[in-house]
């Protein structure tokens, strides 16, 4: 019924005006997909834009990425709703490529398909004991504590033991470190989902290892991120003096890198300030270097659960030509006991179905954006097909670096229109939002209008107001559709 109505108040609004406008399809509604529909508007000033997502709610990471206690990083969200009230542009939420439609009929009812719906899995370590219980990727914990639909219940296992290990020293990890440990009073007031501030409230962390397979130098997060999980209210941070030895390859890295200077800096001053430098000793925070994950260790009773981490410990070494230090194991080994364990080693992209896909890099072979048909041979496009942001540089950068991947990518558009290289369009009309609409109520898919979003908008900023919080956010699907849907 909602989509009916919808795609009458769409169609209404299409058809006065031009024949044949430059329809595009953006898939995916985070900040890649919304900066490429902006810059997509601005640059072609008759372009009529969708951007389709799998989730009724749109921005992607800013909603369900960005952690709950950075509100200042979502400000950005209010920029996208602009784009998506611009009366060129729609926002149609849960439709799935994939299964809703697919590549190939968004490239019949559109003449330009752009891909930007991230990566939404996760990186493998490869070691035994990895698929044991207990053990979650930072991605599904993050999603979890932001009310992502599809891990309201993961039900992460913080009571079992006073200890969770964290793999990986990146921005995410720093996040899932912080939200572990940071006091339950200052997370009520942030939009955490309400099921993960009951958890952890009841949490028995105490203890929270964040591991990295190199060295302090090597760490990949970055200063601001640092600092702030170093000043979390009565925690002790531990770092062993010994790892922050220096090499003079890793003088080198320094000496070529602020970032790495400034993490390095933050982490000497806090080993200078000692264990209880800032806390009451309630809880404790430890970073641990030079120790790469091993295997992930069932319970005596085997279980099926989690019971520690054996790791090897590790030596740098410069791998030939790349500049770059590796870890190389020495064979001596050690445990780690924990009944929690996250793995924060990187997102992964997925493929579609007629998508070319380099899965050693987790992206979609491309030149500037524009999709290629495979990596090697000579480069031939995929005519009319686009990707932007995660999809199309790998799972790195803020939010902010969309904005220069989303201009790069527009780019091309323009130019490939300019030169021709995009044939049908000028001759060839395409349905565009009216044939979306039509092949989804075809197939009895529940499209959610941004108006729908507005609703579930506003009845998250009810609840949160009964609770002093910006917003109590809709976990379930259910819900989520119930809302938007009424
Ligand atoms: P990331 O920065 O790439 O960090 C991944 C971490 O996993 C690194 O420490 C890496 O170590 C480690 N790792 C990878 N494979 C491993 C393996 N097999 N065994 C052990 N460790 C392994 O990824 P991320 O933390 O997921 O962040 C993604 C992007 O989002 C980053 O660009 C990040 O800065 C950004 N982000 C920013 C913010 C913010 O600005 N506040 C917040 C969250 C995320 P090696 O270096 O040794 O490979």
């Amino acid at each position: 019924m909602a989509t009916r109505r919808a795609k009458t108040l769409f169609c209404r609004s299409f058809c006065s005006r031009s024949s044949n406008p430059l329809r595009v399809c953006v898939v995916g509604s985070g900040p890649a997909g919304f900066y490429t529909a902006e810059k997509m508007l601005k640059a072609h000033q008759g372009a009529e834009v969708d951007i389709i997502d799998r989730l009724p709610t749109p921005y992607g990471l800013v909603r369900s990425g960005v952690a709950p206690d950075h509100p200042e990083t979502k400000v950005v969200s209010n920029q996208f709703s602009r784009v998506a009230q611009n009366a060129r542009c729609s926002f149609f939420g849960n439709v799935s490529l994939g299964s809703s439609v697919s590549l190939a009929e968004l490239r019949e009812i559109y003449h330009v398909v752009v891909l930007a719906y991230g990566a939404e899995s996760d990186r493998l370590l490869g070691i035994p004991g990895e698929d044991l219980a207990g053990i979650h990727s930072a991605r599904e914990f993050v999603w979890w504590y932001n009310g992502h639909p599809d891990c309201q219940y993961l039900f992460p296992d913080l009571k079992s033991s006073d200890t969770a290990v964290i793999l990986g020293q990146g921005n995410v990890a720093l996040d899932v470190a912080r939200i572990l440990l940071r006091p339950t009073a200052e997370l009520a007031v942030t939009d955490i989902a309400s099921h993960a501030l009951a958890a952890l409230e009841e949490s028995s962390i105490r203890k929270v290892y964040l591991v990295g397979r190199r060295g302090p130098v090597q760490a990949a997060c970055t200063a601001k991120e640092l600092r702030e999980v170093l000043g979390i209210k009565d925690v002790d941070i531990h770092i062993q003096e010994a790892d922050l030895v220096k090499t003079p390859a890793d003088e080198e890295e320094m000496k070529n890198s602020r970032i790495k200077r400034r993490v390095y800096e933050l982490l000497s001053k806090a080993v200078m300030s000692g264990p209880s430098h800032n806390s009451t000793g309630q809880r404790e925070l430890h970073f641990v270097f030079f120790r790469k994950p091993d295997k992930l260790l069932d319970s005596d009773d085997r279980s099926g659960y989690v019971a520690g981490v054996r790791f090897e410990k590790t030596i740098l070494r410069e791998s030939a030509g790349s500049g770059k230090q590796v870890a190389l194991g020495t064979g001596q080994f050690e445990d780690l006991e924990c009944r929690l364990v996250l793995k924060s080693i990187g997102y992964k992209s997925v493929p579609v179905e007629g998508l070319p896909f380099d899965a050693s890099r987790g992206v979609v072979p491309n030149v500037g954006g524009r999709v290629l048909v495979d990596s090697f041979g000579d480069h031939k496009l995929l005519e009319g097909v686009y990707v932007c942001g995660w999809l199309k540089r790998g799972p790195t950068g803020i939010i902010a670096t969309n904005l220069y991947c989303a201009e790069e990518t527009i780019a091309s558009i323009s130019e490939d229109l300019e030169k021709g290289l995009l044939a049908p369009v000028r001759s060839l009309p395409k349905p565009g939002r009216e044939g979306l609409l039509q092949l989804l109520d075809d197939r009895n898919v529940k499209v959610i209008p941004f108006r729908g979003w507005e609703k579930i908008d506003a009845e998250e900023r009810r609840l949160g107001s009964l609770k002093n919080k910006p917003r109590d956010k809709l976990s379930t699907w259910e819900e989520l559709l119930k809302v938007a849907l009424d």
